[in-house]
């Protein structure tokens, strides 16, 4: 599959035009941003770990009959998607406290969040991503009733399959976030699940598996994120 035209380059990602106008190429490259884009650094190997990574979960998810654009990995920083008009609405599930919870609401971190909340926010760098709910998205035309039901059923579907699949590997799903597109009138999960953009723990030591690590300046965020590959037997070559 030839890679087209770059159409979008992201934070993280860059997505091109395919041979094929329903399908595009994402590109996951190494830069790495937190804070709304305001640290910025490269850090090698994370883009081919978190397409791999990306391709692990996705498979899982679809196996649960959890439909997504993934098609195949392409090569080790490429994946093929089907092409999506994405709603510009990020899907939050949180089952402990963490990041912006905790500040929004002054909450201890580490706390249980029985059910799980979900949460909306607007994709919007200029803004932010500030917090909206389904009367904002509907009202503001960014997604219709029915989407939103889908999106909130799926979303918390997702959790339920990834909370046991990180149990087996002696992790804490604290929370992710998801994004959806419309792919001839179907809602399909789209862009990438990886530990970028959700934040895992080590169910024991509560030590921090994800992108946190980065933002915090912990230190050793791709050799986390391969601790995390490895506890699920992804190889990474
Ligand atoms: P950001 O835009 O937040 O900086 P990325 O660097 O990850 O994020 O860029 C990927 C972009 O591609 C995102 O804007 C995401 O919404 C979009 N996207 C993800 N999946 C698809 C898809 N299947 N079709 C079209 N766009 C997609
Ligand atoms: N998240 C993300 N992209 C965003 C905002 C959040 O991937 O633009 C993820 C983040 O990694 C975490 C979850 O969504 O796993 C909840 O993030 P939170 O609202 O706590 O915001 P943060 O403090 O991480 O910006």
């Amino acid at each position: 599959m030839q890679k087209g035209q770059l159409l979008y380059k992201g934070k993280a990602k860059s997505v091109y035009a395919s041979e094929d106008p329903d399908l595009l190429v994402m590109e996951y490259r190494d830069d790495t941003s937190a804070f709304n884009g305001q640290k910025l650094e490269q850090l090698e190997r994370k883009g081919r770990v978190n397409n791999t990574f990306n391709t692990f979960i996705m498979t899982r998810l679809a196996a649960a009959g959890i439909a997504s654009h993934f098609v195949r990995q392409l090569s080790e920083r490429e994946s093929l998607v089907k092409r999506l008009e994405m709603i510009p609405v990020e899907c939050v599930v949180r089952n402990f406290a963490a990041g912006s919870l905790c500040k929004r609401l002054g909450i201890a971190e580490g706390q249980e969040l029985l059910p799980p909340t979900y949460e909306l926010f607007l994709k919007n760098d200029a803004l932010g991503d500030p917090m909206i709910n389904e009367s904002h998205a509907m009202s503001f035309g960014w997604a219709t009733p029915v989407q939103l039901a889908r999106m909130r059923e799926l979303s918390l579907r997702v959790n339920d399959v990834l909370k046991e699949f990180f149990a087996a590997g002696d992790m804490l799903l604290v929370d992710f976030k998801l994004e959806f597109g419309l792919h001839h009138g179907e809602i399909l999960l789209g862009d990438e699940f990886s530990p970028d953009g959700c934040r895992l723990w080590d169910r024991q030591t509560r030590k921090k598996l994800d992108k946190d690590r980065f933002r915090q300046g912990l230190g050793g965020v791709v050799e986390a994120y391969e601790e995390v590959g490895q506890r699920l037997g992804i190889q990474f070559d």
